[in-house]
């Protein structure tokens, strides 16, 4: 082992402390394909005992009990605390999953707005009155609803994460987040800031360790009372079936194969940069990414010209270094399914016009664009989760919303016209969670999240994340006989 290898343990009860076996795992930077840091293995007893903890700190701790105000304070004290890290939060993701280091930076950022932003909501939040005709009258309240299991994938680390936490923990509730095996480092240091912080032991538990037995464990222990995730629409049904067992609701934000359609009188300029964005920004290693690309006959030669030059004008290299744009994938595996599915792309009849899998031992697929590919083609149907971009040419409106619609998941969906009654119809035609008209990544965080069909199940943001998070209730009072 290197001398100065990392190593990240559970934080639990307050405390950073390893696992009840003692076992560990390899964490490994995938620029230099070196082991950076270990960290420890959660089993079920490490499951068992994080939950134990933040069991405790709801039933019997201060955190659900204190007013509203002195949470949002002590959440913005954590936020001040992760604002202040942020080189280190930020070179904990780039090492633990390659991202360009000034996109870290920018998650970091992002991930303590998250913070900031739940502790006002809750604190400012309204409830609601119903006058009732029969001498009575309704009020809602929000209570929390108890221990949340959070479990989160390695292409935001810290961000996904601090999506889950920042509700959980400001409506009150405790929670134990599982960071992904990849990527433990980030989520580690948001436990040990947020001891540091002087949130009370409990309330953010982290446990590192393998989706099976770790994330397994947690999800199926039924002193857990809400389970949010983020990952694949794979382990999001293992996910649902397990939690269902105790009745525990779910949150399921999961894959995307994102339609983004440039019709024939968008303003290119915006719609290449957002294209390009969309699918090669974080290596295509994103749930939104706009991997199918729709663009409308008249301006096709234009745009691919372009926006070809463009993917191949993209920086690629160390994500430390300030210039790069484009870096590796985040390990070793990910890279083997992606560069798997490119290697397809001529077999099932594509035609690639830029990219491929970089020869060099790096794991680094460049940007790349395909053509051609029959609708049944696996690239053309499935999530690759990588830097590949599948393009079709279309001539109607009506043609290319029934391609858009005809996908399996429905996260997200992307549309360039300057026609302003195209744009409403189309956006409402759409089988997505989320539509952007000429913009891309924009988020107001009021707004719902979420997918429909294998994209997830269930929406967060603002009161959508206070409905899942809480424990709303009816309090009905006679005000005349
Ligand atoms: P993944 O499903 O492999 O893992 C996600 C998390 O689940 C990890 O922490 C993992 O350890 C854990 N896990 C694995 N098996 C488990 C089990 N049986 N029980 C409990 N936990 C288990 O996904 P990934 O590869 O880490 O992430 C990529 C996927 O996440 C992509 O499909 C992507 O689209 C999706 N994603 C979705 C969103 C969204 O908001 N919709 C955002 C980011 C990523």
């Amino acid at each position: 082992m290197s001398q100065d290898r990392q190593h990240f343990g559970h934080v639990i009860d307050g405390e950073e402390v390893g696992s009840a076996d003692g076992r560990t795992f390899e964490v490994q930077n995938p620029w230099t394909q070196e082991v950076w840091a270990d960290a420890a293995e959660g089993g079920p007893d490490d499951a068992a005992r994080a939950v134990a903890s933040s069991r405790r700190a709801f039933d019997e701790g201060d955190w659900p009990r204190m007013g509203r105000a002195e949470r949002a304070k002590a959440i913005h004290r954590l936020a001040d605390v992760l604002a202040a890290h942020t080189d280190e939060l930020a070179t904990a993701d780039t090492t633990d999953m390659g991202k360009p280091l000034a996109q870290a930076r920018h998650d970091v950022g992002r991930s303590v707005w998250n913070f900031r932003f739940f502790a006002d909501h809750q604190r400012d939040h309204v409830g609601e009155v119903y006058p009732m005709d029969s001498g009575h009258h309704t009020y809602s309240e929000y209570g929390p609803a108890g221990v949340v299991a959070a479990i989160s994938p390695w292409n935001f680390p810290l961000m996904m994460a601090s999506w889950k936490v920042a509700p959980a923990i400001a409506w009150g509730n405790t929670c134990v987040i599982k960071p992904s095996e990849d990527t433990p480092a980030s989520v580690t240091m948001l436990g040990r800031l947020a001891v540091e912080a002087g949130l009370p032991p409990g309330v953010i538990n982290v446990l590192n360790g393998h989706g099976d037995p770790a994330g397994s464990s947690l999800v199926a222990d039924d002193r857990v009372d809400r389970v949010t995730f983020t990952g694949s629409s794979v382990t999001g049904r293992a996910v649902m079936a397990s939690a269902a067992t105790h009745l525990a609701p779910v949150s399921l934000e999961l894959g995307g194969k994102g339609a983004n359609i440039v019709f024939d009188d968008a303003d290119l300029d915006n719609a290449v940069h957002w294209a390009v964005e969309a699918i090669f920004r974080n290596a295509g290693q994103i749930c939104l990414a706009g991997s199918r690309l729709y663009v409308g006959a008249g301006v096709y030669d234009e745009f691919m010209d372009r926006f070809v030059a463009a993917a191949e004008a993209l920086t690629v290299g160390d994500p430390v270094d300030p210039a790069t744009r484009f870096s590796c994938l985040a390990s070793k595996r990910h890279f083997a399914k992606v560069a798997s599915y490119v290697e397809g792309l001529e077999t099932d009849g594509g035609k690639v016009l830029t990219g491929g899998v970089d020869g060099d031992g790096r794991w680094i697929v460049r940007p790349t664009i395909v053509t051609d590919l029959p609708l049944t083609a696996p690239a053309y149907c499935e999530e690759i989760f990588g830097p590949v971009c599948v393009v079709n040419r279309f001539e109607s409106e009506e043609e290319v919303v029934a391609m858009a619609n005809d996908s399996r998941y429905g996260l997200n969906a992307m549309l360039f016209t300057e026609n302003l009654s195209r744009a409403h119809r189309v956006a409402s035609q759409l089988r997505a969670g989320t539509v952007w008209v000429n913009c891309f990544f924009i988020r107001d965080l009021r707004t719902p999240f979420g997918g429909a069909g294998d994209s997830g199940v269930g929406r967060e943001g603002g009161n959508f994340s206070r409905e899942f998070f809480t424990e709303p209730k009816a309090v009905v009072m006679q005000i005349r006989r």
